[in-house]
């Protein structure tokens, strides 16, 4: 399966000027080199700079991703601060993160918030990112799975609810396991402890529907140039969520370079 190799920009950078200079150097190599990576890029801007990123990146090798969408409503509406679907998407974004455990814990996003962010992306033709993961007391506690199995069952409700969206899920949902404890801080799982994980997110997923046995996994959490061949050689972990190492296109593409 070709890996997707995703950055996460979060609250990044801090201008447009460097927002350029970034997108500029990843698609000059990109580009320059078509043979260089055999991965699908994707980057997320935020949703400042998403319709600049989403127009430049038109006809280019690399896909452009929102971070977040409204949970209130696919389209329009009186609902300040958000941005809908519908909106990401005109601004050039086809795919979104949803979940993930910024926002969960920033913005206590509930279960149903994250089964209609999920539901209005589908409706409006956008793939999504869909970040699950432990925090360190319950990787602590052993309870990884009972976590992903709860955070999982929002896949399940939302095709139980609409199951008229099954097809369109299937082909589009990429699930990213990213312990919380792992992000942003240099600490990583074995690459063993991931490949258990993501086995039992193909099987939890698998046993939803026989339409998401081939639902990408990607590892997110700490990956970069380094660490990145450890986990492309597990054939589970189908590539990779990166944050603090996607805002350097050189550490970014080698991090693709790997899958
Ligand atoms: P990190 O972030 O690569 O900086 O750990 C990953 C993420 O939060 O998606």
């Amino acid at each position: 399966m070709q890996a997707w190799v995703i950055g996460n920009w979060k609250q990044n950078p801090a201008t447009m000027s460097e927002v350029n200079a970034l997108l500029e150097t990843l698609l000059a190599t990109v580009t320059d080199d078509s043979d260089r990576t055999s991965c699908q890029l994707m980057v997320a801007p935020s949703c400042v700079h998403l319709a600049t990123v989403g127009q430049r990146l038109q006809n280019t090798p690399i896909l452009c991703a929102a971070q977040d969408i409204s949970a209130h409503s696919d389209s329009t509406g009186a609902y300040t601060g958000d941005c809908s679907a519908q909106q990401v998407a005109d601004a050039g974004a086809s795919w979104t993160i949803v979940g993930h455990s910024e926002r969960r814990q920033y913005h206590q996003e509930s279960h149903d918030a994250l089964m209609y962010k999920l539901k209005h992306a589908f409706t409006q033709n956008l793939g999504v990112i869909f970040c699950v993961g432990e925090t360190q007391e319950q990787y602590d506690n052993k309870q990884t799975l009972e976590v992903l199995n709860d955070q999982l069952a929002v896949v399940k409700d939302l095709l139980d609810k609409a199951s008229h969206l099954a097809k369109t899920i299937a082909d589009n949902l990429i699930i990213a396991y990213e312990p919380v404890w792992a992000i942003g801080t240099g600490k990583v799982p074995t690459v063993d402890e991931v490949s258990t994980t993501h086995d039992y997110i193909k099987t939890t997923l698998a046993g939803f529907s026989e339409a998401l046995t081939q639902t990408r996994v990607l590892y997110g959490g700490s990956v970069n140039a380094d660490n990145a061949e450890s986990f492309a050689a597990s054939p589970v972990i189908d590539g990779a969520l990166v944050g603090g190492a996607s805002l350097k296109a050189e550490s970014f593409l080698a991090i693709a370079d790997a899958f």
